[in-house]
């Protein structure tokens, strides 16, 4: 744990120096027409850097680099015993340069700092690692043949991978499809959001650093309409892996249609209920953890609890927990180590968020913690809110508000948690209450999404794939499973 103060961040902040050049080819450089864009912190609105502002021109240069790289085999033919030393060393360079890692994040996108160290900076480093160590003991298989014949079946890189990926956690989200990717023996083209690039560009350098031969692994800084698009049309992108929002996963699947055909890949959004029955363990730990699962990250999670359904029986007991739970998340200066919530991750989405919240009182929802005050002087800092009485066809329990705005449902029994729980486009994970085994396992059952905890909400790690039903996506982060995106089978039939 870092033994840095307030101070010392902020002192290093305000002298720390920003790359903002895109990376082909194994060297920094400026978009080729010459364009940036300034990206400033949500922290206090300071510029942070000129970024360049990848197009066509600098996608058509970086997949040209990427393939042949590719094709001559320093990577790709290598055998995986020499790629996990590499990429071991890549993790062990993220985390020696964790502090700075950390600071870059939380000046980006405005999470807490203590974050930033705890979760991301060292989850990055060990979902490489964990890939990794996986790869030399990945076997193909021999099938079950007749006598005359010899079927093998094997897996190859799929080839130039295009990474395209969200700002709510740059770098580990980035870093669950990189080392499989990587690992696999593919050429890849990071893409981060136009708004958290920070972090992206600079472990670019790392990698290099690390032994990644030159062309291997780029990263793209720039708009998703601009370099997203060019990557996700691109005649010679063999996959696509993405995280980010349902609209534009939808989007790279038209595209992919458009072009080559490319695998297109997509974790998506989520609208997730956690649902307290009144025979909860605990309720106070579960009031506990629901309040994390909607502050957690300013709201900015995918699998964010956003829809709390109770047991009308112990729903007012519930909420006074639950309001005692959120004191714990008043905003504060994110560069403060006792920081646990930061500021969202710019005006615009500040904004957005501040809609909902109107959309929620004028849908006739109650406010119950929090509302549109709750800001501080500067920055983009917005404290949770909770809605009672909300029914689920209002928009703030349809729509995936992405900030910590909480909507609370009542229910009477399992099926009619269930049916609500169900109720929504997305099936990212959910979240369950219950002293009662066979209930917690029938419900469990019945939800559809893609991850269910049981007297806890979210955890998990790189041992078990991460992914969701229906709207939340098709593919799966983590685990061997994680594997097969970035992988295609071949079977070879020898005559014998
Ligand atoms: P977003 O979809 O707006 O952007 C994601 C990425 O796609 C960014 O890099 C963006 O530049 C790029 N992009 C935008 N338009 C594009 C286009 N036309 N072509 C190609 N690329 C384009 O999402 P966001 O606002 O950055 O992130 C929030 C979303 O991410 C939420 O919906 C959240 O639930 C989701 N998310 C999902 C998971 C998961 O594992 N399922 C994890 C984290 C975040």
């Amino acid at each position: 744990m870092s033994a840095k103060t307030l101070n010392d961040w902020a002192g290093w902040a305000a002298q720390i120096e920003i790359e903002g050049q895109c990376f082909i080819d194994g060297r920094y450089r400026e978009a080729l027409d010459g364009r940036s864009f300034d990206k400033h912190s949500p922290l206090d609105g300071r510029r942070l850097a000129a970024i360049a502002r990848c197009g066509q021109a600098d996608v058509d240069l970086a997949v040209a680099c990427a393939r042949r790289a590719f094709d001559a085999g320093h990577w790709s033919r290598m055998a995986p015993v020499q790629r996990k030393r590499t990429l071991l060393y890549f993790a062990e360079l993220l985390e020696r340069h964790a502090e700075e890692l950390a600071l870059l994040e939380t000046l980006d996108m405005g999470k807490p700092i203590a974050h930033s160290l705890a979760t991301d900076v060292p989850g990055a480093a060990n979902a490489i690692r964990w890939s990794a160590e996986a790869i030399d003991k990945v076997y193909g298989e021999v099938a079950a043949t007749a006598d005359d014949q010899l079927g093998l079946v094997t897996r190859e890189a799929v080839g130039v991978v295009g990474v395209i990926v969200p700002w709510n956690f740059p770098l580990l989200m980035a870093s669950w499809k990189l080392g499989p990717a990587l690992a696999c023996g593919n050429s890849v083209i990071l893409k981060p959001s136009e708004r958290s690039p920070l972090t992206a560009i600079r472990i670019a350098q790392l990698a290099s650093e690390a032994g990644i031969p030159d062309g291997v692994f780029n990263v793209l800084p720039g708009f998703g309409a601009e370099a997203g698009n060019a990557l996700s049309l691109h005649m010679d992108v063999d996959a696509i892996a993405f995280t980010g929002s349902t609209n534009i996963a939808k989007r790279l699947m038209v595209a992919a249609g458009q072009s080559n055909l490319k695998r297109v890949w997509t974790e998506a959004g989520g609208k997730s209920p956690n649902l307290v029955f009144a025979d909860a363990p605990d309720l106070r730990a579960a009031a506990t953890s629901a309040a994390a699962a909607i502050a957690y990250n300013q709201g900015q999670v995918c699998t964010a609890g956003s829809r709390l359904l109770v047991q009308r029986s112990v729903k007012d007991e519930f909420l006074e927990h639950l309001r005692d739970a959120l004191q714990a998340w008043t905003p504060a200066n994110a560069l403060d180590p006792a920081s646990r919530y930061g500021a969202l991750v710019d005006a615009q989405h500040l904004e957005q968020v501040k809609g909902y919240v109107a959309s929620g009182v004028e849908e006739g929802a109650r406010l119950f913690v929090g509302g549109l005050d709750g800001t501080r002087d500067s920055g983009c800092y917005l404290a949770p809110v909770v809605f009672d009485g909300v029914r689920n066809d209002m928009r703030i329990a349809r729509e995936e508000i992405f900030g910590a705005v909480l909507s609370v449902i009542a229910f009477d029994d399992a099926e009619e948690a269930v049916a609500i729980a169900n109720d929504t486009p997305y099936g990212l994970a959910a979240g369950l209450w219950t002293s009662n085994l066979s209930r917690a396992h029938q419900v469990a059952r019945a939800l559809r999404a893609g991850s269910v905890w049981v007297n806890q909400y979210s955890g998990g790690d790189m041992t078990a794939p991460f992914g969701g039903f229906k709207q939340s996506g098709n593919g799966r982060d983590r685990s061997l499973h994680a594997f097969d995106k970035y992988t295609e089978l071949k079977a070879t039939w020898i005559k014998l």
